[in-house]
């Protein structure tokens, strides 16, 4: 066997609500602009031509509790409440009528992303990374089974920043819902077990400072929370 130069990363897991299992990563998928409100706050016309996605690199993921550094490079950190759907079997050219066959279950998350960088990405038609891949840059809670959970829809999404109400909506109000977000992205990838999918943000996304603390929740699931470490 070859051998290794250094040792391999521990598995990117998210803990089961309320099983002693964990769900090991693959791929993190996330949907842009799934809110019409939040496309409006961004200055889009949201459009139903299809879905767009960009990725997230696992080991950026940190689970719900963590305390981080406000991130390097960016003076403008912001925080987005998502709904994110975990993978739990493969798919491909999935039809929407099958595709939450797919789906092991959901957590709540937050798609942090440092929105200069972003800024200066889009006005320069250059890749999103730096804005929305970096460490630190996904958060989740535990999962909860489907069946615990049942349909997404009537679900209300909320954020508090600092106990301050900053996101609400209902999952209803998504642009694509979690069936033809899941139809459309196995399309161009073939889903598998390990996948998940952050299916976008409500109005309402805002700059966080050091010293700060989120507290998101979807109705039915574990919230997801994060400090940002205070400054000095
Ligand atoms: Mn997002």
């Amino acid at each position: 066997m070859t051998k290794l130069l250094f040792p391999t990363p521990e598995p990117v897991t998210v803990p089961m609500r309320v099983e002693d299992a964990a769900f090991p990563v693959s791929r993190i998928f996330c949907v842009g602009r799934n809110y019409a409100d939040h496309a409006k706050e961004m200055g889009h016309e949201v459009d139903r031509e299809a879905p767009f996605y960009f990725t997230k690199s696992p080991a950026h993921l940190i689970h719900s509790g963590a305390t981080v550094p406000y991130p390097p490079g960016t003076a403008d950190f912001h925080h987005e409440m998502e709904f994110v759907v975990a993978i739990g079997a493969p798919g491909f050219r999935v039809a929407e009528a099958d595709a939450m066959d797919l789906v092991l279950g959901y957590a709540s998350g937050l798609d942090m992303t440092r929105r200069d960088l972003q800024g200066v990405a889009k006005d320069k038609r250059r890749p999103w990374d730096t804005g929305k891949d970096f460490e630190n840059a996904a958060v989740i809670g535990p999962i909860t089974r489907a069946g615990d959970f049942g349909a997404p829809g009537p679900q209300a999404i909320s954020l508090h920043l600092n106990g301050k109400p900053v996101q609400q909506a209902h999952l209803s109000d998504m642009v694509w819902s979690v069936a033809e977000l899941i139809a459309h992205l196995s399309t161009l990838y073939h889903l598998r077990p390990g996948d998940l999918i952050f299916t976008g943000t409500p109005a309402g996304v805002g700059p966080v400072s050091p010293g700060d603390m989120l507290h998101g929740e979807v109705e039915g699931l574990s919230p997801v929370t994060l400090t940002i470490a205070p400054a000095g």
